[in-house]
């Protein structure tokens, strides 16, 4: 029996392929805006070693990949309102989301289409294998999403505590919220709203000074990601989640379990399975913001992993 505690890296990896059939649901979370080599680790990468080491214990691969695409996901913080790194949790959109952003740059159809293409790699070798993305914008009316979305409008120390808890402070004068209805006027995702019972949201849009009472059903929603896992792992009965290492520093994990608790939502165990950062020619963790992205091979990162198996941090070949 798998125990509860976090998988990491190819240890972990090895571990899982071992207790699981073959046939389980696995999560993959990203926001639809870029697609690089760092991320091709969680995505191609360890999936493809998954099913390889599952073959090996001589079981076949017909996993169900979710590609969760989170276009509720805010475009931007907003810097005046958030102090990152003292600060991480007290967090606030700076514009709107993916969802609304009219920004050429971030056409959610353009980046499934990238993502889910570089994914399929994984069915290309292992035919079995399914692959479906998952767009939260879909997810909205489903009760259990509609749940989590009320919750935490509603209180938004749900996840607050749980974070200060584990050691995040928060600062009392910066806004944190984690869940806002979008304005359905200007599309701003920083209004402030209220819940009436059933469910009724009140929202005043300090961008466009529009008020107005909406059904739930009838609004948008910007929705922090470590709630918004919530929903996505019970709806789809996930087995297993592969995530990056930098969700794993976050207290991943341990806020996990917790929320589950806060939301009183049951599950049934979930696995998490940590895989490594990659850093790109400037040293620095690959990522958009940093201005370091390349693309790789796959079969070149593999071979990379393969190398450093249990190695927290990867490096790009020519630093
Ligand atoms: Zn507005």
């Amino acid at each position: 029996m798998l125990e509860h505690k976090p998988y990491l890296l190819m240890d972990g990896l090895k571990e899982i392929a071992k207790e699981f059939k073959g046939t389980e649901n696995i999560f993959l979370g990203i926001k639809p805006y870029g697609f690089h080599a760092g991320n091709k680790i969680p995505f191609v990468a360890y999936p493809i070693l998954l099913c390889e080491e599952l073959e090996k214990n001589n079981k076949k691969a017909q996993f169900n990949f979710f590609v969760f695409l989170n276009d509720w996901e805010q475009t931007r913080f907003d810097p005046e309102k958030t102090n990152w790194k003292e600060y991480p949790f007290n967090v606030i959109p700076q514009f709107t989301t993916f969802q609304f952003s009219k920004d050429p740059a971030h056409d959610v159809d353009y980046w499934e289409h990238v993502i889910y293409s570089s994914v399929q790699e994984v069915q290309m070798r292992f035919p079995n294998v399914s692959i479906q993305c998952v767009r939260n914008s879909s997810m909205r009316d489903l009760p259990i999403m509609k749940e989590v979305v009320l919750k935490t409008i509603k209180n938004p120390n749900l996840l607050g505590n749980i974070m200060q808890n584990l050691g995040f402070p928060l600062h009392k004068s910066f806004p944190y919220t984690y869940c806002n209805p979008i304005c359905p006027k200007c599309t701003s995702a920083r209004t402030q709203a209220k819940v009436i019972a059933p469910d009724n949201i009140k929202l005043v849009c300090p961008d466009c000074s529009y008020q107005g009472t909406h059904n739930y059903h009838d609004l948008y929603y910007w929705l922090y990601h470590k709630v918004l896992a919530l929903p996505r792992i019970k709806y789809y009965d996930i087995d297993l989640c592969i995530s990056g290492l930098d969700h794993y520093k976050e207290r991943d994990f341990d806020s996990r379990y917790a929320l589950y608790q806060a939301y009183n939502i049951t599950m049934k165990p979930t696995y998490i399975l940590y895989t490594p950062a990659l850093h790109g020619i400037n040293g620095l963790q690959m990522g958009k913001s940093r201005q370091n992205c390349a693309d790789i091979q796959t079969d070149k990162l593999i071979e990379l992993i393969k190398k450093n198996p249990n190695v927290y941090e990867l490096y790009m070949e020519g630093r």
